[in-house]
């Protein structure tokens, strides 16, 4: 029976059975991780609130045939529970940990990934950013680390040097006005200024974002992430398929 020990993240969970719960965990070195709690639903469970999502754990797991068994855990940093207290943080966290799984599902090295949510989490529960920013921050971080870091001052498509007003998720960020699609919204510079300083983490330039501003760019980097994440399950289903 083959057992490792890791620093992993949980991300959710479902029942399983009567007493058991199917934990998901980003871990740091074995990449996304579905092991079974068992009795985890049990009042006396040796686990405790360990393994509720937004915990940040110490792991120990044999692997099984389709799902590994959790046979330890240690509590490093309880983010759970700051993160439970806010309805915003943890709107924040919940969007966090969604993107992350996707973004490291069937993904061998996801090292960077679980460092990126690591930190993103810590500093929303220690509240030192507006919690929406420091979820724009995170979006357009993985992003980038996942391969599709938007172009935010020169065109998307054909690099014409910026600042440019149009904005293309399809086409990866600023498109100039010629390869503008059209119907393309045209955004405010500031808006990706804005963006530009959360993905480089310049957080005294985001401080003082107008708050429309700020709005105006998280709708696109929700748009942003909700495309590419879109299409890459879809080419995931594809590749289940063939
Ligand atoms: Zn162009």
């Amino acid at each position: 029976m083959r057992y490792y020990r890791d620093e992993a993240i949980v991300l959710g969970g479902h029942k399983l059975g009567e007493a058991d719960r199917i934990v998901v965990l980003l871990t740091r070195e074995h990449g996304l991780v579905r092991a079974v709690a068992k009795g985890i639903r049990r009042t006396k469970s040796k686990f405790g609130s360990r393994l509720e999502p937004f915990m940040f754990v110490d792991l120990q797991a044999h692997v099984g045939k389709s799902l590994d068994i959790v046979t330890q855990v240690e509590l490093k940093e309880p983010f759970a529970r700051g993160i439970m207290a806010d309805y915003d943080v943890y709107s924040a966290a919940t969007v966090m940990a969604e993107t992350a799984q996707k973004l490291t599902e069937d993904e061998p090295r996801t090292r960077g990934q679980f460092l990126l949510l690591l930190s993103a989490i810590r500093s929303l529960c220690n509240m030192e950013h507006p919690p929406r920013q420091s979820l724009d921050a995170y979006l357009l971080r993985a992003m980038s680390l996942a391969g599709w870091a938007p172009s935010l001052v020169d065109c998307a498509q054909c690099g014409m040097p910026g600042p440019h007003r149009g904005f293309s998720a399809a086409l990866g960020g600023t498109v100039c006005t010629d390869c503008r699609p059209h119907g393309t919204a045209l955004t405010s510079t500031s808006a990706v200024n804005h963006m530009a300083a959360l993905l480089t983490g310049d957080w005294t330039v985001a401080a003082v974002t107008p708050v429309h501003t700020a709005l105006e760019a998280s709708r696109l980097v929700t748009a942003y992430v909700h495309w590419h994440l879109e299409r890459r399950v879809r080419s995931l289903n594809v590749l289940e398929r063939t």
